[in-house]
């Protein structure tokens, strides 16, 4: 049995060069950068005004002033503003020569063609041109993950479509003589697939694709074909069950007979001990426990990190500091353990009802994992603690 440090540094040596490919912007949500983005633009274009108001010039002390435009935004002023002149200006609109300033509207009042300030506005209220970017700034690298800003940002650079990642696909396979697809009824001895649904939503969301091969049971030969099958196939395999003491768990032994080279088939983690990562060529391949809450913090503690990584981006989960609220105390600390945790109304920390690693139902009332480290016994009311968002 490993650390899950040392774990971690076996994943962290898998290293992944992706191809990139050209899709349409409004596609890209979720995708790796393939590309650095660079503006070739300055943003603002040009001198913008951010309010609703009249533009003046800074040295007028002038309290009324002759409007001698309207700048609606996307026109061009055609006037230079001389003291005792101004332009009404809407927000977004070109700041007129001579101008350098914007008095807001809900600081004056118009008569006749005439503006008069009647109150108190002491910005200036431009938006200078290229003050939040000039041409040749770096604007995002190469395996910035993309996210809905991100979107936002590239189409404001102008560009309506973008060199990403091309993603990995995923072979998922599930094993197990008594597990059964949601939709039909259970017989006696049997229990839902839950595994292959909540592992390719973990999947999906890291936007690699999914092929789903469905269950197989705990036989040599057809788990063995399955495997084989994606072992040409897919970037990674994923197969759930089959890996702990029992008579049935052939996996690992099934791995082996594949050639998949297996870097580890322990880990102190609790839950998740019986994991296994191999690897054939290029092709990752993990054995995770069956029970539902194992296999998604499996994936959220190793699989995660390194799916991200072969498609070029370098993720860090979230962890957010907070304060228990409760004692956690435990019997055994050989392992590390993951304990499924919510922040209450007062934003402190409290562990969830969790009876163990079938109880899947406790994950819905839980933000986040407290990582409880080997040796480490109790972490009492009061404590800070760090808490992995999921
Ligand atoms: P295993 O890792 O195959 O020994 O399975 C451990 C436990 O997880 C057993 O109680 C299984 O019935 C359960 N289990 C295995 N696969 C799944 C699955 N796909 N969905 C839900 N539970 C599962
Ligand atoms: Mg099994």
């Amino acid at each position: 049995m490993i650390a899950i440090e040392e774990a971690e540094e076996i994943l962290n040596r898998i290293t992944c060069r992706p191809e990139t490919e050209e899709v349409p912007l409004i596609d890209s949500l979720g995708r790796v950068l393939g590309q650095d983005i660079v503006s070739r633009i300055s943003m603002p274009p040009f001198d913008k005004s951010a309010m609703d108001g009249y533009a003046l010039r800074s040295d007028d002390d002038s309290r009324t002033f002759k409007i001698v435009e309207i700048i609606a935004a996307g026109s061009v002023p055609v006037k230079t503003i001389n003291k005792g002149e101004c332009a009404k200006i809407m927000t977004g609109a070109m700041v007129p020569p001579g101008a350098d300033r914007v008095i807001k509207v809900e600081v004056t009042e118009e008569k006749d063609g005439m503006m008069t300030i009647t109150g108190k506005d002491k910005r200036e209220n431009i938006c200078y041109l290229g003050e939040d970017v000039k041409p040749g700034d770096m604007i995002l690298n190469a395996g910035h993950l993309i996210r809905p800003p991100e979107v936002g940002i590239i189409a404001s650079m102008g560009l309506n479509s973008v060199t990403v990642n091309k993603r990995p696909t995923v072979g998922i396979v599930t094993t197990g003589s008594e597990i059964k697809e949601p939709g039909r009824e259970l017989e006696p001895g049997q229990i839902y697939n839950s595994n292959a649904y909540s592992i390719s939503a973990q999947v999906k969301q890291t936007g690699a694709l999914v092929k789903y091969e469905g269950i197989v049971s705990d036989q040599v030969e057809i788990i063995k074909q399955k495997i084989k099958k994606l072992l040409t196939e897919t970037q990674m395999i994923l197969i759930s069950g089959g890996v702990s003491m029992g008579d049935y768990d052939y996996v690992p032994q099934i791995l082996t007979d594949l050639g998949v080279q297996l870097h580890f088939d322990q880990v102190a983690i609790q839950p998740g001990k019986p994991t296994v990562f191999g690897t054939r060529g290029d092709t990752l391949v993990f054995g995770m426990p069956g029970n539902p809450v194992s296999t998604f913090i499996v994936f959220e503690v190793f699989v995660k990190p390194v799916l991200y990584r072969t498609m070029g981006f370098n993720y860090t989960p979230s962890i957010i500091k907070g304060v228990m609220n409760k004692d956690f105390k435990r019997k055994r600390t050989v392992r590390t353990a993951y304990i499924p945790v919510r922040f209450n109304k007062e934003n402190k920390v409290e562990p969830v009802e969790y009876h163990g690693s079938a109880h899947l139902t406790a994950l819905s009332t839980a933000h986040g994992l407290l990582k409880v480290p080997r040796g480490v016994q109790q972490v009492l009311k009061g404590s800070t603690v760090y808490v992995r968002q999921i």
